[in-house]
């Protein structure tokens, strides 16, 4: 049985706010949101970190960057403007170890990031 916590989400044993899902990305929003739109991408499939991405894995990559399109567009974002990071390892900052796309707008981002 995974630990997973975003595999559970993917699975639906935990609750999430889902915006989009097809048979292998899934979104939802983010538990504390660090923008008015904040929503995480991720593949059903577990893959830890950006290091543990395969050159068979780019076309899944790409789904999760048109399905961060779709949910920012949907949500009005796709001239003002939003932002998409993917945090890789503990010094980046990433705290589930389940890739996600984290998808933010609604507020002036500052650059570079903290
Ligand atoms: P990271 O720090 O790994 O880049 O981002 C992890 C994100 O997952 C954080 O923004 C955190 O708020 C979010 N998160 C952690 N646990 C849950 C959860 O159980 N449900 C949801 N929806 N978001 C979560």
């Amino acid at each position: 049985m995974t630990t997973c916590i975003f595999c559970k989400i993917a699975e639906g044993q935990i609750p999430a706010e889902v915006v989009y899902e097809d048979d292998q990305v899934m979104a939802f929003r983010d538990l504390n949101p660090q923008a008015p739109l904040h929503v995480l991408v991720i593949p059903r499939r577990h893959i830890a970190t950006i290091n543990d991405l395969e050159p068979d894995d780019a076309e899944l990559v790409g789904r999760m960057y048109l399905a961060a399109k779709k949910i920012a567009g949907d949500a009005g974002f796709a001239t003002r403007g939003y932002r998409t990071v993917m945090n890789c390892n503990s010094e980046a900052g990433q705290s589930v170890y389940h890739i996600h796309l984290h998808v933010l707008a609604g507020r002036a981002m500052q650059w570079p990031p903290g």
